[in-house]
């Protein structure tokens, strides 16, 4: 079964970290051994979701060839690791995303599910892990803006040989113009989950807790626990 996923995007700021931590979190309290790594190389920033201090050792180092993959695990809670990325020009300027390939891999063969923190756009950076990854969950919100730049990221994940899964719909709000199965189908794609508009989100980002863990009970960790078990199929 599929194990490596990209959590990715075609806008920015539509809810890929938020995505990547809690779903990494559900399947986590689900039994399930996860590393999340943050492969948004330019712009990360998945530490200060789940309090890691960025100074120490992380993917950046990793992929400039100065530490083991171990070095920059770190434990999150039971069966949950984080591998960071840090979050200096210079770490960034240093670093080739082509030994990604060897980090995933190594990963793979150690965590039940490998869940991959992409960053938006179209660089090689973002690209390289549409290919590494077993699938590809699209993460968007529903405004039109964010719907027509999904289909760069559907596009650019065929070119890399890789398989979008389908569409995680976040920040959605009651009643709204176009259904959400509607701009599933607009893109051709199956309709993961849809995660609605909850303000626990960003709350549980300033108290660096997974918003499963934080409001275990609200809305869009009601959802993101949805779709943990219907990626894991524990239904
Ligand atoms: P990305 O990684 O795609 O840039 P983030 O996960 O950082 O996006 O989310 C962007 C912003 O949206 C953050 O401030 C986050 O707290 C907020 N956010 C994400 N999901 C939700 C949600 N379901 N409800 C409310 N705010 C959300
Ligand atoms: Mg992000």
């Amino acid at each position: 079964h599929e194990t490596v996923y990209s959590i990715a995007s075609g806008k920015g700021g539509v809810g890929k970290t938020t995505t990547t931590v809690n779903l990494g979190t559900a399947l986590a309290q689900a039994g399930k051994r996860v590393a999340i790594v943050d492969v948004d190389l330019g712009m990360a920033n998945l530490a200060g979701f789940v309090s890691l201090s960025p100074d120490s050792t992380t993917l950046h180092d990793v992929l400039a060839g100065n530490a083991s993959v171990e070095d920059a695990t770190y434990r999150l809670a039971e069966n949950i690791v984080a591998v960071p990325s840090g979050i200096g020009l210079d770490e960034y300027a240093e670093t080739s995303p082509e030994g990604l390939r060897e980090v995933v891999s190594e990963l793979r063969s150690t965590y039940d599910y490998v869940l991959l923190d992409v960053g938006a756009g179209i660089s090689h950076e973002t690209v390289l892990p549409l290919g590494l990854a077993d699938a590809v969950v699209l993460v968007s919100t529903p405004e039109p803006a964010a719907i027509q730049d999904s289909r760069k990221t559907i596009e650019l994940t065929a070119r890399a040989g890789g398989t979008v899964a389908g569409l995680v719909l976040t920040r959605t709000h009651p009643g709204s113009d176009i259904s959400h199965p509607d701009l599933a189908d607009r893109l051709d794609l199956p309709l993961l989950e849809t995660i609605p508009e909850d303000s626990a989100a960003r709350e549980s980002v300033y108290a660096g807790t997974p918003l499963v863990a934080y409001e275990p009970n609200g809305p869009a960790a009601t959802a993101y626990r949805h779709l943990a078990a219907e990626l894991a199929g524990i239904e």
